[in-house]
């Protein structure tokens, strides 16, 4: 097959990706991104992108006969979820044995699908999980960089107290003070000042029009419209969508070359395609990443990779669950789909857990108070190759779940107890489950820093290639992840092009 080829290569448009293609653009190096989903910029017959939590079509999943939202049902009905068309839809939900990651797919990675939370973690914590990289140079330097391109945000406080569209939130708050627990607003990158247009009805409504996991149609500032608008500006920047990169080899001159299979809307391979590059960025996140690069270990593509490769995966200690509010406790049948405070009880040294106020926009009053709990869960899995199947396992147990619901059921038993209020049985299918311990928003680990790379994400065994994305990060970050992907790509890229690149 005839070979492509570019100075640098970028897998994926995610965080990571878009990070490095955006500085490599800006550093004058020609750069191609690869990205597996769609270019999302082109409207459907309803004249909108991407489609509603409400009403989803073929674009809300990646190949996929039936939605497979995190609800799966309501009073127990399976009234959540709709049969639809196998299509490159924005959230692909990946399952292993007794764990599934939702993922975003398309120009922009899980930027597109996410709840726009800009969370910086807790300095101390940072440390703690980074310990060979200069934290304060991050929190003085990649931090706020990485904030001020995401174009992070805050709700006006005084609007909060006010919209309706916030009062599940506020009912949130309320119950959590009752518990004696400490509350605190959450930075987005969900454009406020649009979101009270929305409220006001002088604009399009987005997040208060149920969107969000399938992609949102207006207000949140996705890659598609910082990092990587801006990589496209830089005139050096080319992105190719719908095809998946399956293999990397070192060709004898040491240039990396990769095979990538093109798709159609179908799903089938219509063609497969080579690449040639100097320069490999690897930004298809903690899954897309580690099984690319375990599979390249254990063919014998890559055989100097190490065994850290496909180690120190993690959930970030995600659990989801309902509490059942009192009758005089409503939560509205308006709710915002951006969440924008959580529960901090991350300095209880005995049960840390971080829990996002999250939304559940039915359009009807339900009392359900929603929360995605982020617990210290210090679990890790390892992915292991199967050749039969050309992929990935990963090795994560119901036992390892547990941990988390544990550490979940420690904090919401006590705001239970502290407002006379019980769980919500009937969310999570026909079980009666009150904890969602089997899927995961924020996939973490894989390729950890300074154990699969050096401490800049240089992989080890191989000159000019790199992990920019969430495979870096040790399994937990304690808060929602992004922001801290971004600032170590950002981090990864200064050091990079002062160093490896120069002619
Ligand atoms: P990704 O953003 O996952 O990007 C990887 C990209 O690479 C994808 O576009 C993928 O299609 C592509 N790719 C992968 N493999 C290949 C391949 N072989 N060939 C070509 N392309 C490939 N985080 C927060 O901080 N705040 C939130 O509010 C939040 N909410 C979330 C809600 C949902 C529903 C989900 C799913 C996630 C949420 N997250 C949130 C998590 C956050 O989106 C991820 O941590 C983040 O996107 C990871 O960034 P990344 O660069 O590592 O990879």
């Amino acid at each position: 097959a005839a070979v492509e080829s570019a100075p640098a290569i970028v897998i994926g448009s995610g965080y990571g990706g878009a990070v490095a293609a955006l500085r490599l653009g800006q550093a004058g190096i020609r750069t191609l991104v690869i990205e597996m989903g769609r270019l999302w910029n082109t409207a459907g017959p309803d004249g909108k992108v991407f489609c509603s939590t409400a009403a989803p079509d073929k674009r809300s999943m990646w190949f996929k006969t039936r939605t497979e939202a995190p609800l799966a049902s309501f009073l127990w009905l399976d009234v959540v979820n709709r049969d639809i068309t196998p299509y490159p839809g924005a959230l692909d939900r990946v399952h292993y044995n007794d764990m599934s990651v939702f993922l975003g797919r398309g120009v922009g990675g899980g930027s597109l699908v996410n709840g726009s939370m800009a969370v910086t973690p807790l300095q101390s914590y940072f440390a703690e999980q980074f310990p060979g990289v200069n934290a304060t140079e991050m929190y003085g330097t990649y931090f706020p960089r990485a904030r001020a391109m995401l174009g992070v945000n805050s709700v006006d406080p005084a609007w909060f107290e006010s919209t309706e569209w916030y009062r599940f939130t506020r009912i949130s708050r309320k119950h959590a003070e009752k518990t004696g627990l400490r509350t605190t607003f959450v930075p987005s990158v969900y454009d406020f000042e649009y979101m009270r247009r929305e409220a006001a009805g002088t604009a399009t409504k987005s997040a208060l029009g149920q969107e969000v996991i399938y992609g949102n149609n207006h207000g949140k500032r996705s890659l598609d419209k910082t990092y990587l608008a801006s990589a496209l500006g830089t005139g050096n920047v080319t992105i190719t969508t719908m095809e998946r990169v399956r293999a990397i080899t070192r060709a004898a001159d040491g240039t990396y070359v990769l095979t990538a299979d093109r798709i159609d809307d179908t799903g089938a391979v219509v063609q497969t395609k080579q690449y040639g590059c100097t320069y490999l960025f690897l930004g298809g996140g903690s899954i897309g990443t580690t099984e690319l690069l375990v599979r390249a270990r254990e063919t014998g593509a890559l055989p100097a990779l190490n065994a850290s490769v496909g180690a120190g995966w993690g959930t970030n200690g995600n659990v989801m669950l309902g509490r059942a509010n009192h009758l005089w406790d409503t939560v509205g049948a308006n709710q915002s789909t951006m969440p924008v405070m959580g529960i901090d009880d991350w300095a209880n040294t005995a049960n840390p857990v971080f829990a996002e106020i999250a939304p559940l926009p039915t359009g009807l009053e339900h009392w359900v108070s929603l929360y995605l709990a982020l617990t210290k869960n210090p679990e890790r899995a390892s992915f292991t190759y199967d050749a039969a199947t050309d992929s990935a396992r990963l090795g994560w147990s119901a036992a390892q779940s547990a941990v988390s619901v544990a550490m979940a059921k420690k904090l919401f038993d006590r705001i239970n107890a502290a407002n006379s209020t019980i769980y919500r049985y009937d969310l999570f299918g026909s079980g009666n489950k009150v904890f969602a311990d089997d899927f995961t928003y924020h996939p973490l680990g894989g390729c950890v820093l300074g154990k699969a790379t050096d401490n800049y994400g240089r992989v080890k065994g191989y000159s000019k290639l790199y992990i920019t994305d969430g495979s870096l990060v040790p399994g937990s970050i304690g808060v929602n992840p992004f922001v801290t992907i971004t600032a170590l790509a950002e981090r990864t890229m200064a050091r990079v092009l002062a160093e490896d690149t120069a002619p």
